[in-house]
């Protein structure tokens, strides 16, 4: 049964399907490879709700990839925006405005311990730009470590962070100074550790640990870590680490309990700083804490934040100590639109949305649900090789075969997210393969609409068990 919705959809009035698809062949790049065989063309949008040119309604479970945080053109942060659009749309840092102030105010008191400095920018790379630049001036050390499977950012800069072959150029110099270490992945990585995530659920029985020995593959990963820091790293020395807490792009993996806390203090010990990215994780995703890192019980040094903290809008930061942006020292950094009017005043609508809405407590709630719905239907169908995640960021692995965690080939991949999209919701896609149906939706998300996810996923794994069953038949 699909939810109800009692917003009228205004009638479309851009250019024909035909013609979009010409401009786009002609003049928009990078073209990045749609989804769907006949692409979405969507102009309309409300809440939890997105409307094609045809008026068909979807339910938006990919939240423009972990963006949309409170729904699309929430009223409230619409107001906000109207009425500084009447106000002030622009105007340099070098004069003051009020908002910036209020915003950077508000938002520092969302963050803990000595993390109070605040600097805003406009996108995550921009973010992680900023994070790397500090941790090497702070520490005057050059090496960065990242995880495997990690993705954070596209700039020049970033792209040497991020360690997805799909998502990197053959640029000379783009891994300067750069570390990948492996990824503690407890679903594909070597030593398991999937019944230790951090997760309302388990998929993965078979784990020794106890606690007192803690997560057992946790702490294979973290010699491995170890080994870097003996083997890689000039006199052992690092200028700063990154992680998500739950990685987002790489295909919502989360890591065994404990391993962050340790590995943050790894590095702090060899001379460098933790950078949480809270890209995706940020703002009440998670649900049971405001920040991903709350949950592996530690504060960073660095925390860089987009997506979700603008609802849409380009809006993004980095908060640190008041030491650690003092290193900048004398050399100016700057950037024109960072925080500019309009974007304080919706970052700081969403800032109320979530509070008034109780948003990070209906993620934890739904999402809960969810996984938990999830996990049952991984009971029944093969084709589910994993459920994870918390609160309204979870991952469900699509695989061949549950043996050997291969991938559900790519062609399989596509018909099913189409199908979900026939059936009116849409999913994002995530991990090296594209694989794990990734579900992250606006946090304003009902039971109802969760049913409605469900049912979409429970009929595509029917057919394609059905698929099967006839081709063993026809072999
Ligand atoms: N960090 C993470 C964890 C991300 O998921 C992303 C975007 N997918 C980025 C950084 C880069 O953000 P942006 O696309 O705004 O540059």
């Amino acid at each position: 049964e699909i939810p109800e919705c009692d917003y009228q959809p205004q009638p479309y009035t851009g250019p024909s399907y035909e013609k979009i698809l010409e401009i786009r062949q002609k003049h928009i790049t990078p073209n990045i490879v749609p989804h769907f065989k006949k692409p979405l063309l969507i102009h309309n949008g409300h809440m939890q709700w997105l409307f094609d040119h045809e008026g068909r309604r979807y339910l938006d479970m990919f939240g423009g990839i972990v963006t949309v945080s409170v729904g699309h053109c929430h009223p409230k942060v619409n107001r906000a925006l109207e009425q500084q659009i009447n106000t002030l749309w622009h105007t340099t840092n070098i004069y003051f405005h009020p908002k910036i102030h209020e915003y950077a105010e508000r938002l520092a008191a969302k963050m803990p311990g000595e993390l109070k400095a605040v600097c805003f920018v406009n996108s995550g790379s921009e973010a992680n730009d900023l994070a790397m630049l500090m941790a090497r001036m702070h520490t005057g050390n050059q090496d960065i470590i990242t995880f495997r499977n990690a993705y954070h950012g596209m700039s020049p800069y970033t792209m040497g962070l991020t360690a997805l072959s799909t998502w990197r150029f053959p640029l000379p110099g783009v891994n300067n100074g750069i570390q990948h270490v492996m990824n503690p992945d407890p679903y594909l990585g070597l030593w398991g550790g999937a019944a230790c995530r951090d997760s309302p659920i388990q998929t993965d029985r078979k784990c020794d640990c106890t606690p007192e020995t803690g997560c057992l593959a946790g702490a294979r990963y973290y010699e491995q870590l170890e080994e870097v820091f003996k083997y890689s790293l000039p006199r052992g020395r690092v200028a700063g680490m990154f992680a998500e807490s739950i990685q987002g792009v790489g295909g919502t993996v989360q890591y065994p309990k404990g391993y962050i806390k340790k590995a943050a203090e790894l590095v702090r010990a060899n001379g460098g700083v933790f950078i949480a990215d809270e890209v995706q994780t940020g703002f009440g995703r998670t649900g049971d804490h405001f920040w991903g890192f709350e949950s592996h019980d530690f504060i960073p040094d660095i925390v860089t934040m987009a997506k979700g903290i603008g609802n849409g809008f380009p809006l993004a930061a980095v908060v640190t100590t008041p030491k650690i942006a003092a290193s900048l020292g004398q050399a100016l950094h700057f950037n024109t639109y960072g925080g500019n009017p309009m974007a304080s005043a919706v970052g700081l609508a969403v800032l109320d949305v979530i509070e008034e809405e109780k948003l990070q407590k209906n993620s934890l709630a739904v999402g809960t649900y969810f996984l938990k719905c999830l996990a049952e239907l991984r009971e029944r169908f093969e084709i589910i090789g994993d459920v994870r995640g918390k609160g309204l960021m979870i991952g469900v692995e699509l695989v061949s075969d549950r043996a050997t965690r291969a991938p559900l080939s790519a062609p399989h991949v596509l018909e099913i997210w189409e199908t979900c999209k026939d059936m009116g919701v849409l999913f994002g896609r995530g991990g090296l393969n594209g694989n794990v149906l990734s579900i992250c939706p606006p946090l304003c998300v009902t039971y109802n609409d969760v049913d409605m996810a469900l049912h979409v996923i429970e009929t595509v794994c029917k057919q394609h068990l059905e698929k099967r069953i006839r081709n063993w038949r026809r072999n």
